[in-house]
């Protein structure tokens, strides 16, 4: 059964991790978000297709999400001597991938190209495309600062100005990569994993021509929201900025249109029948993915919930 599931970077690491372990490895393709993209110290840095590169290839920092394990920070020690940037923690192992992507680049490959052969170096069995191989910086407005590109705003200024709004430069030009396009059209079911919305899923559904591809499949999202609350990270935050009580209803809202289903946790049982008001089918079970156990659990409940909408 081939599934494409739709992610940024931690929250939908974790969900891919799960799917990788239920399904064939030929049967998964990732579609990653590329907005938090940038360019640091002359390094190319893809904060989300690494994430979800490490967590594939369980190579992770299990305390962060991001970043690598066992790893060392002495050329950020040196950075600072140098008074350089040093407000991306950026690892010497992490580095060194970037290092390398960067070269890639430089050499005329494309970010797809770099990311398969990154993969094949993890050995990544599963396929992990960039939403475009063109570059899109998504750019958060802000009411103390102004327009700050995305990791400035989230690692530099720790997510605290207030969001006005949000835009994706460059995305008028931005193209699914053929893999994805290939993967989207065989795929049997689409998953958009439990990343932030605003940031790390509406980028790749705002790149020319990929709604559409979805538009004959059934797709189930995975709420970020439980409790209210963002497990991490400012989706909550930025709910509320833009008006909006943050919720899984509201996730489901964002989605409308999109999505037929929608797994939302336990503790947000109560907000099913608004959801349903929606025309949206929802599930709710434990999406808190605390442990790889929960994980694999969440990936299973997730696909047999779409099978159910398949025959729908
Ligand atoms: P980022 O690009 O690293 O910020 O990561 P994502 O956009 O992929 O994920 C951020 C979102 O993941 C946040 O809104 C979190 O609430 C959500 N998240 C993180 N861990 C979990 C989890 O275990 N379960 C659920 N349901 N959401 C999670
Ligand atoms: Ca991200």
């Amino acid at each position: 059964m081939k599934v494409v599931a739709l992610a940024g970077g931690v929250g939908g690491a974790k969900l891919a991790w799960g799917l990788a372990q239920v399904l064939k490895n030929d049967e998964l393709t990732i579609i990653v978000n590329t907005g938090d993209d940038f360019i640091h110290l002359g390094l190319n840095i893809s904060p989300d297709i690494d994430t979800v590169c490490y967590t594939l290839a369980n190579l992770a920092n299990p305390s962060t999400g991001w970043g690598r394990n066992d790893e060392c920070f002495f050329c950020l020690e040196e950075l600072k001597k140098f008074s350089a940037p040093d407000w991306f923690n950026l690892g010497d192992k992490d580095l060194a991938l970037h290092l390398v992507r960067t070269n890639l680049l430089k050499d005329g490959w494309t970010l797809s190209q770099v990311t398969r052969y990154l993969c094949e170096k993890m050995a990544i069995q599963q396929s992990i495309i960039p939403m475009s191989d063109t570059p899109v910086s998504t750019l958060v407005h802000t009411k103390e600062l102004g327009v700050l590109p995305f990791q400035e705003y989230f690692v530099k200024h720790q997510c605290q100005p207030t969001m006005t709004g949000v835009d994706f430069e460059g995305i008028e030009l931005a193209e699914l990569p053929e893999a994805g396009v290939k993967s989207l059209n065989e795929a049997e079911r689409i998953i958009i994993c439990p990343s932030n919305p605003w940031v790390s899923i509406q980028p790749i559904l705002k790149v020319p021509g990929l709604r559409s591809l979805l538009s004959d499949k059934p797709v189930v999202a995975v709420s970020p929201i439980i409790g209210g609350k963002t497990v991490k990270g400012p989706a909550a935050k930025m709910f509320s900025e833009m008006g909006i009580q943050p919720s899984a209803f509201a996730v489901a809202q964002f989605y409308r249109g999109l999505i037929e289903g929608f797994v939302i946790d336990n503790v947000d049982k109560e907000q099913m029948h608004e959801i349903e008001r929606c025309g949206i089918i929802p599930i709710a079970v434990n999406t808190l993915m605390s442990d790889n156990s929960i994980r694999i659990g969440l990936a299973k409940d997730v696909l047999a919930f779409s099978e159910t909408l398949m025959k729908v």
